[in-house]
């Protein structure tokens, strides 16, 4: 429909709640800042059975990411930013970390912040994600998402920027789910808690989550950073071309820099940043781990290298950081690890996305293959790949996946006597493995293939 692929779709859900079409910011800008006392009228109650029914859909698909430790961490972080002796009708807060490796975060009016694991695992510390969360929970405790649908004219509105939008057309992968299953629900939810507010309720999130942070001790200056991270295009699909008109990243950077004035705590010491840093990292390691696997399933490939070499950057010495990084590589194929300036140009970006609607992960890399630039890419990633999962499994608590991927990559590479053992070895270690009869199926193609 209208020619806008799911790929297309996903590069406008980029930056928390940030892309809001031209014609809709102007239009939905006047939303008036909230009453003392917000009072539930009959439009409200039923969007909030509607979010309340998105929150089920999300456990039941299984989109939330069930780990109790990460979940308890997220709501430790999202509770100690909320105004003391808060009571919000109808808000029950609830901080959780969503499966999708698209870096962006979105709260529904009933108080549930979804923040996704890529963005997680691309944040530095945890100031950052405080930084995320609070600029959330500015949406929920100032009624954003009722106000908005409140307006006939911004819900029809919504509406059709979803139809201009095109087809909500998850094709596999994660990263499409979450959206799928928002606009099965609501149009209306997925445009305002994905695509974001108007420029100036956006803009008081911001602002008024620098102040929350601040009143939770977490120096403010680190939303800059975060905004920062945000604008490190590592897959070369932040177009601008069809939202031209939403706050861009820089805009924010700039306001949230000049309102932090006198409030930034400069003299946070490096050391005592290196040391959140590490507390950070050691708390989101599994997550991050779990997201690199949805970045490659989603053929996200350069963001599942930088994220691993983050991690290994952090402990040099774990064999799971570096299988991680080998997979990357190994996966990467025909790919350069990271993109040239040129490939970052706005047209570059509107040709790799014409390109990605049209042909699939697979069919895009054969066409790679067969130049010579893809021939010389596999090469050096095929063999830092190998090199990673041989070392890896020569540390401490080496991982069994190390040899399927070895086996992966002989496979591919036409070493077929090699890829057998290392699939025998996978088999051997891992015998409880999920996908022990996939593995299985390799090994006898492979060995009637050899002989
Ligand atoms: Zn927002």
């Amino acid at each position: 429909m209208n020619g806008f692929s799911r790929r297309q779709v996903i590069v406008a859900t980029l930056c928390f709640c940030l892309a809001v079409p031209a014609s809709a910011a102007r239009l939905m800008a006047q939303a008036p800042p909230p009453k003392e006392e917000f009072k539930f009228g009959k439009a409200d109650l039923d969007l909030l059975e509607q979010v309340n029914l998105l929150d089920k859909r999300f456990e039941r698909e299984g989109l939330v990411y069930a780990d109790d430790a990460t979940s308890a961490y997220l709501q430790r972080v999202g509770e100690s930013l909320l105004p003391r002796d808060l009571n919000l009708e109808h808000v029950l807060w609830k901080f959780r970390a969503l499966r999708d490796p698209v870096p962006n975060a979105f709260a529904l009016p009933n108080g549930s912040v979804y923040v996704n694991t890529g963005l997680i695992a691309l944040l530095d510390n945890e100031s950052q994600l405080a930084s995320i969360l609070a600029h959330e929970i500015t949406h929920v405790l100032n009624r954003h998402t009722y106000l908005q649908n409140r307006s006939n004219r911004k819900k029809i509105l919504a509406i059709n920027i979803i139809n201009a939008v095109g087809a909500w057309n998850p094709v596999g992968g994660v990263a499409g789910l979450a959206i799928g299953v928002i606009a099965a629900v609501s149009p209306f939810i997925l445009v305002s808690t994905i695509f974001g507010y108007s420029r100036d309720l956006e803009k008081e999130a911001d602002l008024k989550g620098e102040d929350l942070m601040a009143a939770a001790e977490y120096p403010p200056e680190e939303m800059v950073k975060a905004l920062t991270l945000l604008s490190n295009d590592v897959e070369g699909e932040q177009l601008k071309w069809f939202y031209n008109d939403h706050p861009q990243l820089k805009d924010r950077i700039a306001y949230v820099t000049t309102y932090l004035g006198s409030k930034a705590n400069k003299t946070t010491a490096a050391a005592e940043l290196k040391r959140e840093k590490s507390a950070y990292l050691a708390k989101i390691e599994t997550v991050s781990h779990h997201d690199i696997q949805l970045a490659i399933n989603a053929a996200r490939f350069r963001t599942a290298v930088y994220l691993s070499q983050k991690f290994v950057d952090f402990k040099p010495d774990s064999a799971e950081n570096i299988f991680w990084l080998a997979e990357s590589y190994r996966t990467l194929g025909a790919r350069s690890p990271e993109l040239k300036e040129k490939e970052l140009t706005n047209s570059s970006k509107k040709d790799a996305a014409r390109k990605r609607a049209k042909l699939t992960p697979e069919e895009e890399e054969r066409e790679l293959m067969a130049t010579d630039v893809g021939q010389q890419n596999w090469k050096a990633n095929r063999q830092k790949a190998e090199e990673l999962y041989l070392k890896s499994l020569k540390l401490d608590n080496p991982v069994p996946m190390a040899h399927r991927g070895l086996g992966m990559l002989y496979e591919k590479s036409g070493r077929t006597k090699e890829g057998i053992d290392e699939y025998q070895k996978y088999l051997d270690l891992a015998p409880d493995a999920l996908d022990r009869e996939r593995i299985q199926r390799r090994l006898q193609t492979l060995k009637s293939s050899g002989s």
